[in-house]
């Protein structure tokens, strides 16, 4: 049975697909240790039991954590545009197009509003709502850079397309921030983000492939990362040892590190959506 060829990789994947394959189970460990949490707050409630200070302390945490986010989101939101400049039909058009092709493909309505905040040498973009419904997506100007002083805009695609696909598979949703308080407690939340990051890499890799190279401006820098040789990389990724070490720096890490990031990248195009980044 041909199921994980190029040719599946051709047609327009479901969002099942584009899902890392520990997403899901993370999402359900996540929930099931929520409800554990809530589970024993309404017994000790119930049953007036003492409870330890660093317990309590614990608790108020998680639930002052998840109300205050409901507040942040509106307040990172304004804090955050109002230091930035709108990407429009008007304002860097080519960045504009890119955006507007990929929201087209993906298919995402309503359409989450686009700016390029200063990124003070710091290479990044990110997704986040910003009413209950409504999403929007910030890239940082050193990543735009790249396209208009060196001319790659298929890397400045694979960002935006990451990120849009961070919406698309519903990361920014609210209900995931109400999950990650207890996991967070548990050293667990990073697990589930590094599961959504490598999702939205799957879903940039599908939408923009030409670009999934680019990413190594993460890596080398803005200005050295065109000079990479892929293959020299890989084979040093390869003579690295892959034992406790770099497991343990992926488990701290939200993005998978770059040795754990890049090889799915290398490999979905021609092998296919069975490709899924290493956890550990
Ligand atoms: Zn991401």
């Amino acid at each position: 049975m041909e199921t994980n060829t190029r040719s599946e990789m051709t047609r327009t994947p479901t969002v099942a697909h584009l899902r890392h394959r520990a997403e899901v189970p993370m999402l359900m460990l996540a929930g099931l240790l929520t409800a554990a949490g809530m589970v024993v707050a309404v017994v000790v409630g119930a049953t007036g039991a003492q409870v330890p200070g660093w317990a309590q302390a614990a608790v108020l945490g998680i639930v002052g954590t998840g109300l205050a986010a409901l507040v942040l989101i509106r307040f990172n939101y304004w804090r955050q545009i109002a230091n930035s400049v709108e990407i429009t039909g008007r304002q860097f058009p080519e960045i504009h197009q890119i955006y507007q092709e990929l929201l087209d493909q993906m298919e995402l309505d309503p359409s989450p509003r686009l700016y390029v905040g200063n990124g003070n040498g710091v290479l990044n973009a990110y997704a986040a709502k910003c009413q209950v419904r409504r999403s929007y997506v910030v890239i940082f100007s050193d990543l735009v850079d790249v396209a208009y002083e060196l001319g790659d805009f298929n890397a400045v695609r694979f960002v935006l397309a990451h990120e849009l696909g961070h919406i698309k598979c519903g990361h920014v949703d609210l209900w995931r921030l109400a999950i990650s308080a207890v996991p967070r407690v548990l050293f667990l939340n990073r697990s589930l983000v590094r599961a959504q990051e490598y999702t939205a890499d799957r879903c940039a890799a599908y939408y923009a492939p030409e670009g999934a190279m680019g990413l190594m401006v993460l890596f080398a820098g803005k200005r050295l990362y065109p000079r990479v040789n892929p293959d020299a990389y890989f084979d040093s990724v390869q003579n690295h040892r892959d034992g406790f070490w770099l497991r343990a720096a992926n488990f701290w890490s939200n993005h998978a590190v770059g040795f754990r990031r890049m090889e799915p990248l290398r490999r979905l195009a021609a092998e296919g959506w069975d490709v899924h980044g290493k956890m550990l």
